[in-house]
């Protein structure tokens, strides 16, 4: 049973990587790194998580920059939100750093190694990725599931669909190519599930529940971020509520930090921050 699975998903985790790069639609500039002699990601290694050091950053073939002057460290164990207004960069910045891009300038550092010297494989282990666009394939939900994580049993997989309110899936059940005959907020909970089974050390989610309810979003993040409790986390959320008890949020608007700081100091500082979160209280009031 177990090597029918291999048959049609690729395992190899380079493949997995490369096919959410081909989501996104970055396939053509990700290049195979394989040849460089490179450093492994190890939970001991010394320094921040994760360090953007005045990073600078356009697409191929566009004149303007989408990322300027990102100056930004995230400690080890500490959770943080990026929030702004859409086309702001905000996915960008994660992109860069799972390699997806190279930066034009500056440096991006993953437990004090500059991700130049670690494989995009070594990064993609480490990290627990919820992208916009999830990969899924033809096979069942078990199938899918395994893709993160090939050691989980069974029990395991149920524990992780009830953490996502999907308790009425079975692990049998099928999902046609692309997940097409799953909703998308089916498509996001089985991709958050997924993420909760790999057990990595660092959580990149970015609008991870954003086709949610709010409350499905609130049960899910609860189970979420008990599973991360010890971990480094990054969320790129669109809804502010929810985020109070982040360590750091990082207000990113056209491809610039405009503001950082925890809920209280943004709140206080009545900026762009606060316009933001007074507006969202209006529209949802
Ligand atoms: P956000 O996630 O904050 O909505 P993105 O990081 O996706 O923003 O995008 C930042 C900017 O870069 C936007 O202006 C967007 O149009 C542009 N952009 C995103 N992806 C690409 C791409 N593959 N090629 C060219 N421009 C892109
Ligand atoms: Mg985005």
């Amino acid at each position: 049973e177990n090597t029918k699975t291999m048959a049609v998903f690729p395992s190899h985790l380079e493949d997995s990587r490369q096919a959410a790069a081909r989501l996104q639609g970055v396939v053509d500039s990700v290049p195979l790194q394989k040849e460089k002699p490179l450093e492994k990601l190890s939970g001991l290694d010394s320094g921040p998580a994760i360090q953007f050091k005045d990073v600078s950053f356009t697409y191929p073939d566009e004149t303007r920059l989408t990322l300027e002057n990102i100056n930004v460290t995230l400690e080890k164990g500490t959770k943080t939100a990026i929030v702004g207004p859409s086309g702001s960069g905000k996915s960008t910045l994660l992109q860069l750093l799972l390699k997806m891009y190279s930066v034009d300038h500056g440096e991006i550092t993953i437990n004090g190694h500059s991700i130049d010297s670690l494989t995009d494989e070594s990064i993609w282990e480490n990290t627990n990725v919820v992208l916009q666009a999830n990969h899924f394939f033809y096979g069942t939900i078990r199938d899918n599931l395994l893709l993160a994580n090939e050691q989980v049993s069974d029990e395991e997989m149920e524990a992780v669909l009830a953490n996502v309110q999907l308790s009425h899936f079975s692990l049998s059940d099928q999902v046609l190519e692309k997940g097409e005959n799953l909703s998308g907020g089916e498509k996001q909970r089985l991709a958050i599930a997924r993420t909760m089974l790999k057990k990595a050390k660092l959580w990149l989610l970015d609008e991870p529940t954003s086709s949610l309810d709010a409350i499905t979003e609130k049960k899910i993040y609860e189970q979420l971020f008990e599973l991360a409790k010890d971990d480094t986390l990054v969320l790129v959320s669109h809804r502010l509520t929810g985020i109070e008890k982040m360590d750091q949020i990082i207000v990113i608007d056209h491809g610039k930090i405009i503001e950082a700081g925890t809920f209280n100091e943004l709140m206080q500082q009545q900026g762009y921050f606060y316009k933001m979160k007074q507006i969202e209280q209006s529209v949802f009031m």
